[in-house]
């Protein structure tokens, strides 16, 4: 079980005031995953409305972000970039620009150019990169190949075998603009995922909304259930887009210093403030394993982690402990 444990439960028929409002909501396949949406309001056509323009900014963001649609922004940036300056739009400097800060807040363990060896992989067909092509396009890897022009609103990339994929970031940053577009609407009490990013608008009523941790080694079961109020989480894991190969798990999240599956956790979930945040966070914790990345979450205030590590332990942030409760 990802994200909302809770959508099910939560068609609540009537409030305590006066008006008939109801929790409206809808899923959807989007950016190679579920989204979802919910939001509670006294009238049926605005809620409708306002749940359709929250997946067609989804839309709009895979079809801009996409590295699978040859026509989206980021594959013509993919083509020309390594060959010259590239006039690109101002949401993706601000994309690039936020990844490239979160590169550093990690020390590199976040980096959007790890597609120059992760493009090899083919997780559905079972398919990955022999060794040589690794050690040749892993050279290719480094944000900071990246060259951002804020003031031109240009990119190019320094190496010619630079390849991005903002696959990292992208759902959480999705899930903040259909946020912003809810708070603009007035919205106060809503949620919003997609696949393993998620965001909640104020809580359920005096209550908070529960969040469920998957298990990560037994699908349909949770191990950490998390009351939330009005905050952010992501979840990133290694049974997302996998393969096994002869007992190894080759899976999507690629360590940059070696072009590899990394291989110290099992999941990582993290709370925090907005979800573009929660969810760069999530990758690149991942990367850093139990250690590394507890102490990049201990350094940073309003923002949690539960990491499940590479033997199935869980380890806490300090101030997640008391909040978290075991599922079973
Ligand atoms: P998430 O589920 O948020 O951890 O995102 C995983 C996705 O991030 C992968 O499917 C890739 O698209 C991308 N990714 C993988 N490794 C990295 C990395 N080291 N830095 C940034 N993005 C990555
Ligand atoms: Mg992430």
């Amino acid at each position: 079980m990802r994200g909302f444990a809770l959508a099910a439960t939560l068609v609540l028929a009537c409030t305590a005031h006066e008006t008939r409002a109801e929790w409206f909501e809808d899923t959807q396949a989007i950016m190679g995953t579920r989204v979802h949406a919910e939001l509670w309001h006294d009238d049926p056509a605005v809620a409708r409305r306002l749940l359709e323009a929250v997946m067609t900014e989804m839309r709009r963001i895979d079809h801009t972000y996409s590295t699978h649609r040859e026509d989206s922004e980021l594959s013509a940036l993919n083509r020309a970039a390594p060959h010259g300056w590239v006039e690109v739009s101002a949401e993706m400097i601000d994309l690039l620009s936020r990844s490239r800060r979160m590169s550093e807040l990690s020390g590199g363990a976040f980096d959007v150019t790890y597609a120059s060896v992760g493009r090899y992989y083919d997780y559905r067909a079972g398919r990955r990169p022999d060794d040589e092509t690794v050690r040749k396009a892993v050279e290719a890897i480094d944000y900071r190949h990246v060259e951002i022009d804020a003031d031109g609103r240009r990119v190019r990339y320094r190496h010619p075998a630079v390849y991005v994929d903002l696959g990292g970031i992208a759902k959480g940053y999705a899930v903040d603009r259909a946020i912003g577009l809810l708070q603009s609407a007035a919205i106060t009490h809503a949620a919003v995922s997609a696949g393993g990013d998620s965001r909640i608008l104020g809580d359920r009523f005096g209550e908070p909304w529960t969040v469920g941790v998957r298990d990560p080694r037994h699908e349909g079961q949770v191990s950490v259930l998390l009351p939330l109020v009005d905050t952010a989480v992501s979840t990133s894991g290694d049974y997302e887009r996998y393969f096994d190969e002869d007992g190894v798990r080759y899976h999507h999240i690629i360590d940059p210093d070696t072009g590899r599956s990394a291989r110290s956790s099992w999941s990582v979930t993290i709370v925090g403030p907005d979800a573009t945040l929660t969810d760069g966070l999530s990758t690149s914790v991942f990367v850093l394993g139990p250690e590394r990345g507890m102490a990049l979450i201990d350094r940073l205030p309003g923002v949690d982690a539960i990491i499940i590590d590479s033997d199935g332990k869980l380890h806490y942030s300090a101030d997640l402990q008391p909040l978290a409760e075991p599922a079973r």
